[in-house]
């Protein structure tokens, strides 16, 4: 493996980091203080910004708008990008990678404007009764033979995306008699029959909402079906890694801002007439941290590298979810850590250790929960081998 960053990497990481320094972080404090509750177009300097630092579209081609970084390339960006609150970065023009399916016409109307942060999608997996077990999920997709239209129906729940995101990625089978074809469908949100029917607040004060939606006979053409009839699970297991891999990034970045700033905090604290680095109970959890945060880095760079060098698939899902694990897991001890250091400091809210406590927080319930992650790797243990998982 070959870990050295060359020059263009080091630019694009510099690159990230002014971005998150000079952009993001100068705005968290406002952020949090509304909580989260920002007027429409409060983001809008935030997505300028990333088009003129050439942060937008990170993973997909040039040809299509994007950056077309590599997953490494990808996986330093966001460790930068882990090192702000309030999700501020999910602001970025971007796009899902399962886009990538989009024809033509899909490409013109949903990839390119969410590319120039015209448009912002989400994807619509989660239901009331299918969480982790994605293969309960109950909503259909029934063609109307009359028209070839299709007519949807369903729940959904946790649909993440920013106050002004106008399309969804809709996951539901396909129905034809006793089958069920899982698919995917794209969905504008002014379609009549597609309401938001819950709005609720989170734990974190986030960039994105996470609303539940209900679709009573969405009436949509065949031509907003993603990628073909019953290619809906391969296609999100593609949207899985990749965003595996990226949240093992921004963990592993969370976790060196929080050092930092826990070195400068206990350098400078005083307290019986000496500096409280200088207990070792203030000191050792946070170098219990460092090795926490270096371990989380390798991992999710490693998993990066063998994506980037046509390693197994398979191998690969298995390294995301080692690594998502694992840097979700230590993020969240990181955060508790450190806002113990910071004593009754590390409680408020205008203080970055108490968002990233509750913000870290779902990174080990979101794209799959710790426990489906150890699902994954048991079996790939058992299937691909304890060598190839952890070599
Ligand atoms: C803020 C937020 C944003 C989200 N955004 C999206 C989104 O944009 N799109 C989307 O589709 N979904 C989204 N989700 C949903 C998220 O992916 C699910 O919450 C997650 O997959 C868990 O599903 P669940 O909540 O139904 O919990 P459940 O599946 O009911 O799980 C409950 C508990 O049981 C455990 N459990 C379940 N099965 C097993 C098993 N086999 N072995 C061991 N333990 C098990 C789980 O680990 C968990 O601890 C979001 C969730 C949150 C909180």
């Amino acid at each position: 493996m070959e870990f050295s960053l060359s020059p263009a990497q080091l630019e694009l990481q510099a690159r990230a980091r002014d971005f998150v320094h000079d952009v993001l972080q100068p705005r968290e404090v406002e952020f949090e203080r509304a909580g989260g509750h920002v007027p429409r177009g409060w983001g809008r300097p935030i997505r300028e910004a990333a088009i003129e630092a050439r942060l937008h579209g990170g993973s997909l081609p040039r040809g299509i708008g994007g950056q077309g970084w590599s997953v490494l390339e990808q996986v330093l960006v966001h460790e930068q990008l882990g090192q702000s609150t309030g999700g501020l970065w999910s602001y970025i023009p971007g796009a899902y990678n399962v886009l990538l399916y989009a024809d033509d016409d899909q490409r013109r109307r949903y990839l390119e404007p969410s590319l120039r942060g015209e448009r912002t999608g989400s994807y619509a997996i989660t239901e009331d009764g299918a969480g982790s077990d994605a293969r309960a999920i109950q909503a259909t997709a029934v063609r109307d033979p009359a028209t070839g239209d299709y007519l949807l129906n369903g729940e959904k729940w946790f649909v993440t995306g920013p106050d002004d995101t106008d399309f969804m990625i809709f996951h539901c089978n396909v129905v034809e008699g006793e089958d069920r074809h899982p698919t995917l469908f794209l969905v504008d949100y002014d379609r009549p029959g597609l309401e938001i029917q819950h709005d609720p607040d989170y734990t974190h004060t986030f960039a994105d909402r996470h609303p539940q939606f209900v679709l009573r006979d969405v009436r949509v053409p065949a031509s907003a079906i993603l990628g073909g009839i019953g290619q809906a699970n391969e296609l999100t297991n593609e949207w899985f890694v990749e965003e595996r891999i990226h949240i093992g990034a921004r963990c592993a970045g969370a976790m060196e801002r929080l050092l930092a700033l826990a070195v400068g905090w206990a350098t400078e604290r005083i307290q019986f007439g000496e500096r409280i680095y200088d207990f070792q109970g203030v000191s050792f959890p946070l170098a219990d941290s460092a090795a926490d945060a270096a371990a989380a880095k390798l991992l999710t760079r490693q998993c990066a590298w063998m994506a980037d060098n046509g390693a197994d698939r398979k191998v690969v899902h298995a390294k995301a979810s080692l690594a998502k694990l694992f840097a979700s897991e230590a993020a969240y001890r990181c955060a508790d850590r450190v806002v113990q250091v910071f004593g009754g400091r590390g409680y408020m809210r205008e203080f970055a250790p108490e968002r990233f406590l509750r913000e870290l927080r779902v990174d080990r319930i979101w794209e799959g929960t710790s426990e489906i992650q150890r699902l994954v790797i048991a079996r790939a243990l058992e299937k691909r081998g304890v060598d190839r998982v952890v070599g």
